[in-house]
Parts: structure tokens; C-alpha cells; sequence
């Protein structure tokens, strides 16, 4: 088992902030993740760090990344199984070779399987859990499955409680044509490549009922204003654009303020989407 200390938060997520951690604890084996588990009650998960936000803090909870014995993708018949550290890229690449249709609208979103099932990742439409049919979880009392009827997941949440390790994915898939599978990625792809570029979380903000939290940011005025490093992105306001030299603070600081302008101007309260580490709003 891998593990760091000191870890500088900002090396391992794609809003690049934040302070160390100060044990990063990698498994290769579900023996390694169950003798961690048996030691803390309380932990971090962290899977690409896409959609994580540390504080400006010495990090002491332990975080735990699952490593190399989770990064597995297999195949029975049109399902699809894989481990929570794969990445959802390499998830879709799979799909795509073996002719396997349902999950393409993952197409360039970043992070894990195991990420993407937490945060229930996927367009406003659809999201991931919805192609999943059971999960593979552990806890100190060892491995178990959930089915998906069994989790209450919705928008942006898989449903789990929050100390959940979701260890792996059971995906049922249909047989398609693979230029039909390839065009169906290409579309998301191509929608996705126009969303801001830079070091960010992608969208900050979960979109509130019947309307867009983007929309709403713009129409408070708030496109371009920035706090620090850390400024909203002019393409597409709900995103928070760090321009590398942005403190965790300086983004949490931005945060509340687009939340507070929002509030006063339309009486709406956005919800964060990114997961924030260690500071309450
Ligand atoms: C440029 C950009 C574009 C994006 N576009 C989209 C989009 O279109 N749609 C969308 O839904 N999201 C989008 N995101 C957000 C993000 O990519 C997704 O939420 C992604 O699925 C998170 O995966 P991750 O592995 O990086 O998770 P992390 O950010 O590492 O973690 C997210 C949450 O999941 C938990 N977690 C991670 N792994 C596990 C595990 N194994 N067991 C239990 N809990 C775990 C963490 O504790 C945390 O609470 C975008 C992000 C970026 C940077």
C-alpha cells in the first residue's frame, strides 16, 4: 500500500487549492482497504478529486484514494463490471471497444466510477446510477452489495451516507453498433469542449428547480468577478475559474458571496455541488 504525507491538496484535485493532507493511505487490495477501515472511523474518500474543494488547512482525517486492485474493467455478456478507481474515461473506452451502449453521456467528465456513482454524475437528464445495477460497497464489517432499488439516489447524489467506500459497479449494458456508440460519445464530447478550460470543479452549484444556477449567477451580474486567484468564468458562470495562484479561501470566499447575491436578487438558494472539505459555508 502506497501512502504520502504532506500532501499538498492542490497536486490532487482539478481545482488545484487547498492546504496538506497530512495522511494520504492508497490501497492495492481489499485486505489492505479492510485493515484500514478496522483502524479509522473516520476518513476521507477521495477518488479523482474533480469535484472536491480542501480548506486552506492542515488536512488531519485520513483520506483514503483506492489504488491499482480497483482500476479493473470486465465483462459477462452485456454487463459490465468494473472498480471504483477506474476512471469513468477509460469506463467509456471499454464500452465503446466491446460495443457496449448506455453510459455515453459520461463522455469527458472527469474522476472515478466510484466518484461518479457518489455524485450520481451525469447531465441534468441522466445520471450514472440510473445505468447501474448494483453496487459494491465495504465497511468494517466487510464487503456487501446494494442494489440500485435499494439507494435513494436523484440529481448529483447517489444516495450514499457519507462514509460509504464504494469499492465497485455492476453496469447493464445493451449491444449496439459501435459507430452508433462512437457518434453518441462524439455529441457529449462535443458539447462538453465548449465548457470553460483552466484549473476548476466544474460546476460549482447544483442547478436549483426549473432553473439554471449559471443563469442566475449571470443575471446577479456576477460573470468576471473574481476574489483572488479565483474568478467566475465568463463562458459559462457557474463554473470558478482558478488562475493558479487561488486559495482555497479565495474560492470559498467567491462561493458565499455568489450565494449571498443570488439570495438578495432572487430570493433562490444555491447548493453547492462541489464537496467542500473541512469548512462550512
Ligand atoms: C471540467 C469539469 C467538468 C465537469 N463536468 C461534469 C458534468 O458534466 N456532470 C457531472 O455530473 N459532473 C461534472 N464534473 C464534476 C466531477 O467530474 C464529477 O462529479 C465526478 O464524477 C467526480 O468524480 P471524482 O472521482 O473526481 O470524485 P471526487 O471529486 O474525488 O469525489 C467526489 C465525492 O465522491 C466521494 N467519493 C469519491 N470516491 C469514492 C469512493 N470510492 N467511495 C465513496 N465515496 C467516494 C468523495 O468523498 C466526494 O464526496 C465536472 C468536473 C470538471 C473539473
Amino acid at each position: 500500500m502506497r501512502q504520502y504525507s504532506q500532501m499538498s491538496a492542490s497536486t490532487i484535485t482539478t481545482m488545484h487549492c487547498g492546504g496538506n493532507i497530512a495522511r494520504l493511505f492508497e490501497p492495492e487490495t481489499k485486505d489492505q482497504l479492510r485493515a484500514l477501515l478496522a483502524e479509522f472511523d473516520d476518513f476521507i474518500m477521495l477518488g479523482g478529486g474533480s469535484n472536491m474543494i480542501f480548506e486552506d488547512a492542515l488536512i488531519s482525517s485520513p483520506v483514503i484514494r483506492l489504488g491499482k486492485g480497483f482500476d479493473t474493467v470486465s465483462r459477462s455478456k452485456e454487463n459490465v463490471c468494473c472498480g471504483a478507481a477506474l476512471l469513468t474515461s477509460r469506463l467509456l473506452n471499454y464500452c465503446e471497444e466491446h460495443g457496449l451502449s448506455g453510459l455515453e453521456f459520461l463522455a469527458w467528465i472527469p474522476g472515478t466510477v466510484g466518484g461518479a456513482l457518489f455524485m450520481n454524475a451525469g447531465t441534468a437528464q441522466r445520471g450514472i446510477m440510473d445505468e447501474v445495477i448494483d453496487i459494491e460497497v465495504m465497511d468494517k464489517e466487510g464487503t456487501r452489495y446494494i442494489p440500485r432499488s435499494d439507494l435513494n439516489y436523484g440529481y448529483r447524489t447517489g444516495g450514499f451516507s457519507p462514509d460509504t467506500v464504494i469499492t465497485g459497479a455492476r453496469f447493464a449494458m445493451k449491444s449496439a453498433p459501435r459507430e452508433q456508440i462512437f457518434a453518441a460519445v462524439e455529441s457529449f464530447r462535443k458539447k462538453r469542449r465548449d465548457q470553460p478550460s483552466g484549473y476548476s470543479c466544474g460546476s460549482v452549484f447544483k442547478n436549483p428547480p426549473h432553473t439554471s444556477a449559471g443563469q442566475l449567477i449571470e443575471q446577479a451580474g456576477m460573470k468576471g468577478f473574481a476574489i483572488g486567484g479565483a474568478k467566475v468564468s465568463q463562458e459559462h458562470a457557474n463554473f470558478i475559474i482558478n488562475d493558479g495562484t487561488a486559495t482555497a479561501t479565495d474560492i470559498l470566499d467567491l462561493i458565499r458571496t455568489i450565494k449571498n447575491n443570488v439570495r438578495e436578487r432572487f430570493g433562490i438558494e444555491l447548493v453547492e455541488e462541489v464537496r467542500i472539505i473541512g469548512k462550512r459555508l
